[in-house]
Order: structure tokens, then sequence, then C-alpha cells
């Protein structure tokens, strides 16, 4: 196994240093783990500036897979919060360093964080659901410099919090995020699959079904498991029904990555 999606205390939302997660995951025999701490140009939230300090995160990757070469590979990983106002600060956060893989993801909308109330007060569900995905396309559409897409459906969770009983992508919607999966693919990208649904208790698995589904009919191969994981219990948790689920639906492999590149694992041998 191995799991794409992890932070240390290097995140604003974490308090956990980077030996404890990968002590944890050799404990619980991870082939590979890959460190992805959150970097959010402009994000409007004093508290949380999820801004990285870049000389520093790379010495802690560094320093990491230096520490614990025998037991496990530790990729070079960010999350990317990719937003239209400060696409070339996002492009810059993305070349200045080398990265083995870069989770593109959408954690605020014109402004407005995603999990914060103000995002859904006044819409409908379907204002709420259009306007998240035809952000992210208009941005797909531009912005290039990354991996895979983080947790596509994010706004699934936090519309089911404010709004519940709302229905969740809806034919309508189903057919904006048909247009940004095609981009992805076009451009060689990817999605994730975060297990982090399971702990939310999201009624939704991240992406949905309906949405592994389109992707895997459109052609989409590249998916990479992650689990989102702020402190070590949660590394790799819930990944056996994970890759049951993408294997079911078709997917054969899931991908790992180096400088950028994905490598193909297939998933029976996980
Ligand atoms: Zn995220
Ligand atoms: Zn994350």
């Amino acid at each position: 196994m191995l799991d794409y999606h992890i932070h240390t205390n290097m995140s604003d939302d974490s308090d956990t240093p980077y030996t404890a997660q990968a002590e944890r995951a050799i404990r619980l025999g991870l082939k590979e783990i890959c460190f992805t701490d959150h970097h959010d140009p402009d994000y409007t939230d004093p508290d949380f500036p999820f801004l990285l300090d870049f000389p520093k995160y790379h010495n802690m990757l560094e320093e990491a897979a230096e520490r614990y070469y025998k037991d496990i590979i530790i990729k070079r990983g960010m999350e990317l919060g990719i937003q239209s106002s400060c696409l070339d600060k996002c492009v810059d956060s993305a070349r200045n360093y080398h990265y083995d893989f870069i989770i593109g993801s959408f954690h605020m909308v014109s402004g407005v964080p995603v999990d914060f109330k103000e995002f859904y007060e006044g819409k409908s569900s379907l204002e709420v659901q259009e306007e998240y995905y035809n952000y992210m396309l208009e941005c797909v559409k531009e912005f290039k410099d990354y991996s895979v897409l983080g947790h596509i459906n994010l706004v699934d969770r936090y519309q089911h919090l404010y709004m519940p009983g709302e229905p969740l992508n809806p034919p309508e919607v189903m057919e904006i995020i048909r247009e940004v999966l095609k981009i992805v693919i076009y451009d060689g990208k990817g999605i994730e699959f975060n297990t982090s649904a399971f702990r939310y208790r999201t009624p939704v698995t991240l992406p949905t079904t309906e949405i592994l589904k389109m992707y895997k009919e459109l052609g989409g191969e590249i998916i990479t498991l992650g689990s989102d994981a702020h402190t070590p219990e949660y590394i790799a948790l819930n990944f056996r029904e994970a890759a049951d689920l993408i294997g079911t639906l078709g997917f054969r492999y899931v991908c790992s990555f180096t400088e950028m590149q994905p490598d193909f694992i297939k998933v029976e041998h996980l």
C-alpha cells in the first residue's frame, strides 16, 4: 500500500511531526508515502494562512527521506490550493522547488472557503454545486502544474452539513464535472481517491462512484490513494475498501509519482 495524501505540522491544521507519520506508516507496512502539506496562496482565514515555509519544508522532506530510507520511500509532495485569483502564485509555488507529486485542491471558491457556511447561504444547492464546479472548470483550463485533483467533490461534505438532504451532483452538475474530467485526462493528470470521507461520515465517497465511473468511461486511468491524515491513526485508513471499490469499478492501477511522472501499480498487488 502507498498513501499519497499525508499532512505534518508544516501544515497549519496539523500538529503531527513527520517522524510520527512516517513511523506509523512503517508500522503499517506501507511501501511508500508522500507528504503533501498545505500551501494555499491567498487563503483568507487569518487563523489558517496555509502558507508553506518552502526552505524549511524541503529540508524536512529531505531529512525524512534520508532518515527512513531503509524502511519506506518518502516522496516530496504538496497540496496546493488553486484559486483563479492567484494562478501565477500557484504556478510559482509548483515550480520553485522539485516535487514528485502535487495535489491540486479547491478549498476556496471566489475567495470563500468551501467549509464556511457563508458559501452556502442564500443559494440553492444547485447554485452551490454549479458555482463550485464551474470555478474548478475555469481553473483547470488555465492551471496545469499539478498531478491529481484532490477530493474533487469536497463541496458534498459541507453541503451535506449546511444543507442536509439537498441533492449532491444532480445531472446538470455531472455535465460540468464531465468537462473538468475531460481536461484532466487530456492534460495527462489524474484524480485521487480520498478516504477521509469515511471518517467524516460524508454520505458519499470522495469522489462518488458516479464520478469515478464517468472518469473511467472517459478514459481516465491515473488515480492515487490518499488518507488526508493529519494525525497518525488515519494513515492508510480504509484503504482496503478504497482499493476494492476502485477495482470493482474497473480501474486496474493506482499510481505513485516520481518527479511528477506517474508509475502504475496493479490494484490486485495492493
Ligand atoms: Zn484538502
Ligand atoms: Zn489534505
